[in-house]
């Protein structure tokens, strides 16, 4: 059971047990709708003949948001000379960043992109281009995130530290009741912190939270340090070159901002809602209670599943119950599967959430913060609605 957990998000058991056993839980061993569930997806790839991976519509994809990204860093470097001019570039340009990250580092960096491994990592490099590291990304939201979603001290997506209680079973400080007011703006800053702080301490300390994380070696050190090297000098010497410093670092700032706060609110609506579940693990035994692949539908909630646009320009995030399902699969297969993963979750029993659009989502994480902020008893999370009925 647990062999068949990891595989899942890609790593092995031998990997995992290492690295990050000091904290390791079992999940339910009933594995019925698991199974299931990957015969329909294996029948339906078998019938339409459609690819996993290597999807003609993701190399097109990748070379228009290249070269849009590529584009507006020339022009706000080289080019622009007011603020008028520069500050509509740096905010495109912090949303094409966002891009790269749902789109195309995503999808290397789960493996889901090609066949090939050099082009996974490739692509999943594109992370340390725009500022954090493929490698301690790999760990903290490829294996971490995806084993334990949504479980409090587990999961370092839903640890936001002392300034924001995510779910019901964080400490709540009497400032939490205008998190959902002040939280918004810190999502974007929060992401400079990671880049220029975070993944050092993380690196420096081979820790996610209390999660083990392998220190990289050789070649992936290597990578760490030209990475963050790549990226300072894009960031700021080269601008530092035609430009005085303070529109270098007040553009810089524009930039991550925007970037950060669409990159954090779209991961939250995937997980940290009204209608997710929150669940924690038995004491002692450590045991979550649902079976590893009931544990990811009923602690994620998609949005906006009929939007084209938003499927494209979000990289298949607003699919995330299928992504955790099938993280090797690439996005663009999503809303095909996700018809199946409902019909079966419904035959099964399986809470299956979705948000009809992308404000609804936001609205309700706006109530989840809210909600979080005002309550000090425990709450168990997760409601009974679903805010899309499904037919
Ligand atoms: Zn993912």
């Amino acid at each position: 059971m647990r062999f068949v957990i990891l595989k899942e998000v890609g790593v092995t058991l031998r990997t995992y047990t290492r690295d990050i056993a000091d904290r390791r839980l079992i999940f339910g061993r009933d594995n019925s709708f698991q199974t299931e569930l990957r015969r329909r997806v294996d029948e339906y790839f078998r019938r339409t003949g459609r690819r996993r991976r290597d999807c003609p519509q993701m190399y097109l994809k990748t070379a228009i948001i290249l070269a849009a990204f590529t584009g507006l860093y020339l022009l706000l470097v080289f080019v622009a000379a007011t603020w008028w001019q520069a500050l509509p570039l740096a905010v495109l340009m912090g949303l094409s960043m966002a891009t790269i990250g749902f789109n195309i580092e995503h999808d290397g960096g789960h493996q889901s992109y090609s066949n090939y491994a050099w082009i996974n990592r490739l692509m999943a490099m594109t992370l340390d281009l725009i500022g954090a590291s493929s490698y301690v990304w790999h760990w903290k939201h490829g294996v971490i995130h995806h084993t334990y979603v949504n479980i409090t001290g587990h999961d370092a997506d839903i640890d936001v530290g002392f300034l924001g209680r995510l779910t019901p079973h964080q400490k709540r400080f009497r400032f939490h009741r205008w998190q959902h007011f002040y939280l918004w703006p810190l999502y974007g800053v929060n992401v400079i912190k990671w880049h220029l702080y975070d993944d050092f301490r993380d690196v420096i300390l081979g820790r996610i939270g209390p999660n083990r994380m392998p220190r990289p070696k050789r070649w992936e050190l290597v990578g760490f340090i030209c990475g963050k090297a790549l990226f300072l000098t894009m960031a700021f010497a080269v601008p530092l070159l035609v430009h005085r410093v303070w529109p270098v670092f007040l553009f810089y700032g524009v930039t991550m901002i925007v970037a950060g706060a669409v990159v954090s609110v779209v991961f939250q609506l995937a997980h940290c809602v009204e209608e997710a579940e929150f669940p924690l693990p038995s004491e002692g035994s450590g045991t979550v209670e649902n079976a590893w692949a009931i544990h990811q539908v009923e602690t994620t909630v998609d949005f906006a599943r009929h939007s084209r646009l938003e499927s494209w320009l979000l990289g298949g995030l607003n699919f995330q119950i299928e992504h955790h399902l099938f993280p090797k699969v690439c996005h663009v297969n999503y809303p095909d599967i996700s018809k199946i993963v409902e019909e079966t979750s419904r035959e099964f029993g399986v809470q299956y959430r979705a948000h009809a659009s992308f404000r609804a989502g936001l609205a309700s994480h706006f109530r989840w913060l809210r909600r979080m902020g005002r309550l000090s008893a425990a709450n168990l999370g997760g409601t009974s609605s679903i805010t899309e009925r499904v037919a």
